[in-house]
């Protein structure tokens, strides 16, 4: 299985490609807002708001997180600027 982000800037709000498991081949645009807000065109999606396609879209973009939190830590004059970006990022999910 395999996701990508096809627009929208790294941790930001955006379109995900998701490939199904079942089908290879078949990808579904994942619209992706935040942990609470998403959309997946396919059938699981729409009779349980939730499927595996926009759980792997969420993986992505809370990786993209970790990778631009780690690329501030490098950096020790924005370490605050990644601890207040970390705290905001925790609250979505809350
Ligand atoms: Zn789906």
């Amino acid at each position: 299985m395999s996701a990508e982000r096809l627009n929208g800037e790294p941790c930001g709000p955006g379109t995900f490609a998701v490939e199904s498991a079942g089908q290879p081949g078949v990808w579904y645009g994942v619209e992706f807002q935040n942990a609470a807000v998403r959309w997946c065109p396919c059938n699981g999606f729409q009779q349980r708001n939730d499927c595996r396609h926009v759980r792997e879209a969420e993986t992505l973009w809370r990786s993209e997180h970790e990778a631009m939190l780690a690329a501030h830590r490098a950096d020790p004059g924005r370490q605050a600027e990644a601890t207040k970006r970390l705290k905001e990022i925790a609250e979505m999910f809350e």
